[in-house]
Formats: structure tokens, sequence, C-alpha cells
């Protein structure tokens, strides 16, 4: 029993020494812990909270966070869900994404300054800033993102615009995720309404295991390579 209280300790310390120093000491990064919200998704307006572009859509499990950030990085919304609705109403932009994009599966949204006029140009400031937030280097996105597409990505960047994707399990496009990783947000910080229906209850809850097939029609795939992002 005694061996066995020094594993779980030796496990605690090493899972609070794994929270990444970035998120750990930056002062407007959100809480240092992420979960995986297992409740059912479904593809939602964004709410006006959030600038968008007229139609835009996405999985309210990330309204939260995305609430959070317009709050913060002023942010216009260009493009979140890209497919059908159940209806057989077509959301977003058509064939616009690569294959397997998380745009499928409405996890993942495009990014411009709320007050650009499409030039890199001061508007973009504090867009960039937002990119390195979630991604301090390039090629590792902090969790709960997945991909962040910005400079050094082509067809991204600096007036073009910042792609986020939402880490989430495998799923065929225009399928909801069963899971997908999110930051908590208070309720006071938008957490409360649509989306935003769990409370955080763990730090930094384990990640399932993920299947290892079948391929095709699988969105997430190793992030870092061509052809693994979720443009
Ligand atoms: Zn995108």
């Amino acid at each position: 029993m005694i061996l066995r209280g020094r594993a779980l300790s030796a496990a605690a310390i090493a899972l609070a020494c794994a929270v990444p120093p970035s998120l750990a000491t930056a002062a407007t990064a959100p809480a240092a812990t992420t979960r995986l919200v297992y409740a059912t998704g479904k593809i939602v307006p964004i709410p006006a909270s959030v600038p968008h572009e007229v139609g835009d859509m996405v999985d309210k499990r990330i309204v939260p966070d995305l609430r959070w950030i317009a709050q913060r990085y002023p942010i216009y919304v260009t493009d979140g869900y890209s497919g059908p609705l159940p209806s057989g109403e077509h959301v977003g932009c058509n064939g616009c994404h690569v294959k397997n994009s998380d745009h499928y599966n409405g996890l993942a949204v495009d990014i411009i300054p709320l007050d650009g006029d499409g030039r890199c140009d001061a508007s973009w400031a504090a867009i960039t800033r937002l990119a390195k937030w979630a991604e301090p280097r390039q090629n590792f996105p902090i969790p709960p993102f997945r991909w962040v597409g910005y400079n050094g990505d082509a067809g991204h960047g600096c007036g073009n615009h910042l792609h986020l994707s939402w880490n989430h399990a495998p799923a065929p496009q225009f399928q909801l995720a069963e899971w997908v990783e999110v930051f908590p947000v208070a309720p006071a910080e938008g957490g409360a309404e649509e989306g935003g229906a769990e409370r955080p209850r763990h730090p930094r809850a384990p990640r399932p295991k993920q299947p290892s097939g079948p391929s095709g029609g699988i969105s997430q795939a190793p992030t870092g390579g061509i052809g693994a992002r979720g443009d």
C-alpha cells in the first residue's frame, strides 16, 4: 500500500509538471487545464457576441471558448462549419477547405480582424497575438487547439486569415465528434449560455486512446505535416 501511495504521488507531481509554462505564466491565458466535453454536439449559429459573417455556424461545444476569445481579441469569424445541415441546407463556404478539414465537423473557425481592410496592417496585431497565444511555437499548438494556421502556413497569416481548430474525437466529415477538447470558461465570461452546460470538473482530463483505423474520412490526423492540417 505504501508503494502504491508513493506511485500515486509521483503521478500527481508528474501531472502538475506537465502544465505548459506558457499557459501557467501568461496573464491572458485561460485556465491551465482543458477538459473533454462529451455532451452531445450540435451545429448552431454563432452568437452575436462573437462577430461573424452572416449564417456562420459551429458545434455549440466550442461556443463558450469562442465567446471568451471574442471578449479579449477583436475577431471576426469568416467561416465555421462547412457542410450540409440535417435540413439539407448548405452552411459555410463550399469547397474552400482541405480534405478532412475540421471545418467539416464544425470544430474550426477562420478569423480576420474585426475592423481590418484586408491588408496586413496594424489591425492584425491582436490577431497575431491570438495566434501566438494558441501556438507559441510553430506546429506546436497548445491544447485544446489541434491546428493553428497563421504566418508560416501557406494560405494563412497576416492579411489572409487565422485558422483555429479544436482537438476532437475522430469523426467522419459532416458528423459531430464524440468529444471535443475545450478550455473551461467561467459562467461570468460567457460559459453559461449555449454550449456551456458543463462546468469544468477535472484538471487536464486524460485524452481517450483513439482508434487507429479506419482510413478515409477521419478528420483528426497527426499535426505538423502536409495534409495533416485542419484548415
Ligand atoms: Zn480554416
